[in-house]
């Protein structure tokens, strides 16, 4: 089949370094892979942009093989000498900014502020990682014994395996990535199969630097299916395996990580909700629902996906949204003015319009939306759903633009419906009233590993730890002290006296 021709696009690609047949695994040089061809395809035109050769377990055996071999020269660099090679990645990342946040657009459908984004989050995880550097503190502690010291210290963990989700394709990388290379981990990357061009064009310019500071290849890849993913999860060279993605494989990944005792870092679906009470700023409340449901057409971890409304304001905040999820421009992503691009690929479109039929079937009323659009590229319309909080298919994540949205008399009771799902990722109260904001954030409030306040549930910050409870997996990237789950911990005492006294005053005393 013949790749995409457009000037601009071959441009962005060269740009970048892609060609129209690309190699899909690195380990410090590129191997072309011995498993399938596939194509990268544009979901805005249904086209594809290039093709990549898969790896196979082969080539998963020698790019893990060099990740442990990194590893072991890596862990010796000084952790802020690390720290100025990931400053050195986020340099080439804002150099290679528009570029990238172009390609992101082509290759997922973000539109072209979200693609560009998300290059910007790549660039403050570098920033923020480069600080970290000098700040992976352990503590020292106050022995029992005279003349003992105690203190832990953290060390570099292994090579790291990061599993990644197409809808951020490169983000999701950074969050990892620059934080395990200033801990001192070397790494296996595997993106999913939907977005590789990404993740080759980002390893490109990690190789570039990494060149540059004669530093070994700590940023290994391999672009391949679910069958790679599965012998990487299982590699007991691997202590750490970050996955990103469906609770389906989170499940699957935390069950196999965990028979060989290894640690995993899951970051899987939410299901997030929006409580909106009589005293909200509706038209604050208004607009940032429209951008966490339709934003990105639905496909964060964070997209809002239930909206509760207190009976007062239930009619005016529905007519509202409903004439602005009309209003909604709708298009090719790399457009100006458009602010809904496409659905990832046709099984995203089916799943959505065979969940919209379970709607119908228990009982929801689609208030607006609800097609997929008769045009090339895989495009739906923003939808909202008149729902109860009874209907099972409003407990799952489709990965589409749906908002269901609910009514509800008292904040107890909208809190309860809030937190009777599986998933636990972000969460939003619009109130001005303190009261109840404070009444959400406390312990019997949102059970969320996010909980925001006139804020809606996406488009996080890098700098707070980023995850969520239950199903959603309990991991925690990004800011904060998340650092610590790429390390080592050890705990060392030191005697410097004479004696050898023994905690909780035991006594052992041998012969004469
Ligand atoms: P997916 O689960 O289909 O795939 C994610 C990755 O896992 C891909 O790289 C895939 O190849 C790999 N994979 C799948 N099964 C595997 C297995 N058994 N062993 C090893 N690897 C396996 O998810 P997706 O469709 O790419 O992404 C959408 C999902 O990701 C949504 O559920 C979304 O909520 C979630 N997500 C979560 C976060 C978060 O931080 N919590 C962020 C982004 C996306």
């Amino acid at each position: 089949m013949t790749v995409s021709t457009t000037t601009r696009t071959r441009e962005i690609l060269g740009r970048l370094r892609l060609e129209d047949d690309n190699p899909g695994a690195f380990d410090g040089s590129w191997i072309a892979g011995s498993g399938e061809r596939v194509e990268s395809v544009n979901p805005a035109t249904g086209e594809p942009l290039a093709a990549v050769r898969m790896a196979s377990a082969a080539e998963y055996e020698r790019v893990a093989e060099a990740a442990v071999e990194a590893f072991r020269a890596w862990r010796e660099w000084p952790a802020p000498r690390r720290g100025e090679v990931v400053r050195q990645l986020g340099h080439e990342l804002r150099r290679h900014k528009e570029d990238l946040g172009a390609l992101v657009s082509l290759e997922v459908g973000k539109v072209r502020t979200e693609g560009l984004g998300e290059v910007q989050e790549m660039i403050d995880m570098c920033d923020l990682a480069v600080g970290m550097s000098r700040q992976l503190y352990g503590k020292t502690m106050h022995s029992e014994r005279a003349r003992h010291r105690m203190y832990e210290q953290w060390h570099p963990l292994g090579p790291v395996g990061i599993i990644t989700a197409f809808n951020f394709p490169v983000a999701v990388w950074a969050w990892n990535a620059a934080v395990a290379a200033v801990c001192g981990d070397s790494m296996i990357w595997k993106p999913s199969h939907e977005t590789p061009l990404t993740a080759l064009a980002v390893t490109r310019i990690a190789e570039q630097v990494l060149r540059a500071n004669d530093a070994p290849p700590i940023f290994g890849l391999v672009v391949a299916g679910r069958e790679v993913g599965q012998i990487m999860t299982a590699d007991r060279r691997l202590p750490l395996i970050s996955a990103t993605g469906s609770v389906t494989m989170g499940k699957a990944v935390g069950r196999t990580v965990a028979d060989r005792v290894g640690r995993s870092l899951l970051e899987l679906g939410g299901n997030n909700g929006v409580v909106v009470t009589e005293s909200a700023d509706l038209d604050l409340a208004l607009r940032a629902v429209l951008f966490a449901a339709f934003g990105t057409a639905g496909q964060r971890c964070t997209t809002a996906r239930r909206l509760f409304l207190q009976r007062g304001i239930a009619a005016e905040m529905k007519e509202r949204l409903v004439k602005a999820a009309r209003s909604i421009s709708i298009g090719d992503p790399m457009e100006e003015d458009v602010l809904m691009g496409p659905l990832i690929n046709q099984r995203a479109v089916d799943d959505m319009m065979r969940a919209l039929e379970t709607v119908r079937g228990q009982g929801g009323e689609v208030l607006c939306g609800g097609h997929r659009l008769d045009r090339p590229g895989f495009f739906v319309e923003p939808t909202v759903v008149a729902a109860d909080v009874q209907m099972p298919i409003t407990c799952e994540e489709t990965f589409a633009p749906i908002l269901y949205v609910f009514e509800f008399d008292d904040l107890d009771e909208a809190i309860e419906a809030h937190n009777a799902v599986p998933q636990g990722l972000s969460s939003a109260i619009f109130t001005l009233n303190v009261r109840e904001a404070e009444r959400f954030l406390a312990a019997t409030g949102s059970d969320c590993g996010i909980a925001n306040v006139n804020i809606a549930t996406s488009g996080a910050e890098i700098g707070g730890a980023f995850g969520g409870e239950k199903e959603t997996g309990g991991g925690r990237e990004a800011g904060s002290d998340s650092w610590k789950i790429y390390m080592r911990r050890q705990t060392c005492t030191i005697n410097w006296g004479t004696e050898m006294p023994l905690a909780q005053g035991v006594t052992f005393e041998v012969g004469p």
